[in-house]
């Protein structure tokens, strides 16, 4: 899953209009932001085999660090309490913890049995949407374009930057979901491994949308309170 985990951040908005878009793209995209550097410290494996489903040729050999169930619970809520301590804001603390556990959930249904429930088990899961070119598609085309709607529905930009910025990482995101699903098989783990931190790009891009952009329910308030 890809497009689908943005959705999902984008949608965080009708939920804690307060919590920025970078901090839920990096609550929703936590394991695999962390994923290519405990990949170059060696702590988890991957391996390119074409034809391993039908969507993408990774072989997930060993994840048991970032993609473990248990796991992705702990970083769920290390990254909730962090979250809580510095903004004391109970809904976006809320909107970050369910972020980074809904990673799991959501890869979970795309990858095939590949996904540990703790670090230490042998027995792996995962329902294979991966194995469908069109239901895959469907579901994150879905997700990310009803993420998007939710979005723009509770925010409007404040300038110019507030509309390219946001149109630019929404192109930037279908081009690299189309180029690693349709395109090529990475030509090794290593241009994997170094191409995927890229990733990280999209997380002070978030927080740029957010500050070029305002909530609808800010502005409600305010006019409610003009009013009264
Ligand atoms: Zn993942």
């Amino acid at each position: 899953m890809f497009l689908g985990h943005y959705g999902l951040a984008l949608a965080a908005k009708s939920v804690a209009p307060k919590t920025s878009l970078g901090t839920t793209v990096l609550a929703a995209e936590f394991a695999d932001a962390l994923w290519p550097l405990f990949l170059i410290l060696g702590w988890e494996r991957v391996v390119i085999s074409p034809g391993i489903t039908r969507m993408t040729p990774l072989d997930f050999v060993s994840y048991p660090w970032l993609h473990s169930l248990l796991m992705d619970l702990l970083w769920a809520a290390g990254f909730a309490a962090v979250y809580f301590a510095t903004k004391r804001y109970k809904a976006g603390a809320i909107v970050v913890f369910i972020g980074v556990l809904s990673h799991w959930v959501l890869d979970w249904a795309s990858h095939r049995p590949d996904m540990p429930l703790t670090p230490w088990a042998t027995q792996k899961y995962g329902l294979g949407l991966w194995n469908s070119v069109g239901g895959t598609v469907a579901v994150e085309a879905l997700m990310f374009i009803g993420g998007l709607a939710i979005y723009l529905s509770r925010t409007n930009a404040k300038d110019r930057t507030g509309s390219v910025a946001l149109w630019g990482l929404i192109a930037l995101l279908v081009i690299i979901w189309a180029g690693a699903v349709f395109g090529p098989p990475p030509p090794s783990v290593n241009a994997l491994k170094y191409s995927t931190l890229a990733l990280w790009l999209t997380v002070p891009w978030g927080y740029w949308i957010d500050r070029h952009r305002f909530s609808v329910a800010s502005l409600q308030t305010a006019k409610e309170n003009r009013k009264s």
